[in-house]
């Protein structure tokens, strides 16, 4: 059988190789290319993609994972080998089990709904984006039946982003947390008057900006001699291997959070992947477990650690160096500043505190659409109503509510709830480690991050894609995610805040 796992490994490296060499290509195209590269690029990537997908979804390779799977069952669970095979076998039955007429018609119709998009939002017109997002919900059901048994026809697209998660499971989640979180936001409205961002909003040198994200990042542990930070219109993180994973950030030069918050966002992503096992070279198990556990992870370092009262005893005096004009303002004034909470419009642009409830009210639309309970038509109608019932506000256009993100144009359904399990992740995650390292808090005041990262290494980095995020949770907390502790970290933090 060891010939046969090392032919998998062999296949498996091969595609590795194709996907990792095809990152490289969007991060160039996100970064430096001209314009004018666009086309070509386009070409090169797809082809890349497209024998990548031949690859992994080769008879041969069914054939090897038929043939090791008894093998499999005698291997320890935990073991490289077994992860191996499981999540190889994960990526196969996802690639194979679509007939290819629907990704066809899948890919034709994300062109055109994407487009569509576009011009909806840029006119602010949802019925222009209607027939499309229609089809685009029929071809997603259609995906799903292919994955038939399941409790609801949401699931298989959950699964697609978040292995080992249900709709019930986040359901259950996110109904506990919603009702408490509606009245936490309540409270902080009525107390608006209590925070002032306005020590923010001036004039930041770029450069003096960037060099501070740089200084920051690198002591929380990001390695430059295996990464880079550069520029892009949205911040991303991209990895060739652990050894080269890169950033990127945006730089608004009379807003000072977006650079540096986006800098510290992207290094939780990328310390992750710096500190995946190196034994995972060249194999699937060489990413983080899921989308809301990479998101666990950025969110820590942003929100949980970057946006705490210790981390800027410790980094305050250095950032007004850095910016004079910040002298006057107090650390204390800062520090509210920075975690100024109030409801939006716009969910990429909201605080921790009002984020989750954009996330829940997507979640909820999702899920009625694919079963039936809401109609594609009746979206704006309803979008709006859940933002006055959980925000206490109304889009005044569809361009600022139903039409602002981009998901679903691409067929992405099932991916937005991972933002905000992220979050409650971390939180989860976060208590832990507090018992772990009963001098955590201190650690941050004196600048040192190295117990931290080492904790995240340990229970989380190394195991890649080994485990799923339900599995994981169990092996480091002792218990399912939970939205609890989230809601007493945001209780406690904004309580004191807000003076509620
Ligand atoms: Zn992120």
């Amino acid at each position: 059988m060891e010939d046969k796992l090392q032919e998998l490994k062999t296949r498996m490296a091969t595609v590795m190789d194709l996907l990792m060499a095809a990152n490289v290509l969007d991060w160039d195209q996100e970064t430096y290319m001209p314009p004018g590269g666009a086309q070509a690029r386009g070409d090169q990537v797809a082809t890349l993609q497209e024998l990548a997908h031949r690859f992994i979804t080769d008879e041969a390779v069914g054939k090897l994972l038929d043939d090791l799977a008894a093998y499999e069952q005698e291997l320890d669970y935990d073991s490289d080998e077994a992860a191996l095979i499981r999540v190889t076998r994960r990526e196969y039955n996802r690639r194979t089990k679509v007939p290819p007429a629907l990704v066809a018609e899948y890919y034709r119709t994300k062109a055109l709904a994407t487009e569509a998009w576009k011009e909806a939002r840029q006119k602010s017109d949802f019925r222009i984006f209607e027939p499309l997002l229609d089809k685009m919900v029929e071809i997603r059901h259609q995906w799903a039946e292919c994955f038939k048994p399941y409790d609801n026809i949401y699931d298989p697209l959950i699964d697609e982003y978040e292995p080992g998660m249900t709709s019930a499971q986040i359901e259950a989640v996110f109904s506990g947390l919603k009702p408490h979180l509606v009245a936490l936001v309540q409270d902080i409205v009525a107390h608006q008057d209590a925070v002032d961002d306005s020590p923010l909003h001036g004039d930041f040198d770029p450069e003096a900006q960037m060099a501070f994200g740089r200084e920051v990042v690198a002591k929380l542990g990001y390695d430059f001699e295996r990464g880079r930070l550069d520029l892009s219109a949205h911040p991303f993180t991209i990895h060739f291997t652990r050894d080269d994973v890169r950033i990127t950030t945006r730089i608004l030069r009379n807003f000072l959070p977006s650079c540096l918050m986006g800098i510290i966002h992207e290094g939780g992503h990328a310390m992750y992947e710096q500190n995946t096992s190196p034994h995972f070279y060249r194999t699937p198990l060489a990413f983080g477990a899921s989308m809301a556990t990479h998101e666990s992870q950025s969110r820590f370092y942003e929100n949980v650690i970057g946006r705490s009262r210790p981390f800027w005893k410790h980094f305050y005096p250095r950032l007004q160096e850095v910016f004079p004009q910040l002298k006057g303002v107090s650390l204390e004034a800062f520090y509210r500043a920075l975690n100024k909470s109030q409801p939006s419009l716009i969910r990429v642009e909201a605080d921790e505190v009002t984020y989750g409830l954009h996330i829940m009210l997507r979640f909820e639309l999702e899920n009625a659409i694919l079963n039936g309970q809401v109609r594609v038509a009746d979206l704006p109608k309803e979008w709006n109503g859940r933002m006055e019932a959980y925000l206490g506000i109304v889009p005044p256009n569809d361009r600022e509510g139903v039409l602002q993100d981009i998901h679903w144009s691409q067929g992405y359904i099932g991916y937005f709830p991972d933002y905000l399990l992220g979050s409650i992740f971390s939180v989860q995650l976060w208590e832990q480690m507090q018992q772990d390292i009963p001098d955590v808090t201190e650690q941050i005041e004196a600048g040192k991050f190295d117990a931290i990262l080492a904790w995240n290494t340990e229970h989380i980095y190394r195991h890649g894609m080994k485990y799923t995020l339900p599995e994981l949770a169990q092996r480091i907390t002792g218990r399912p995610l939970t939205w609890e502790p989230y809601l007493h970290y945001l209780r406690t933090k904004y309580g004191e805040i807000y003076g509620l």
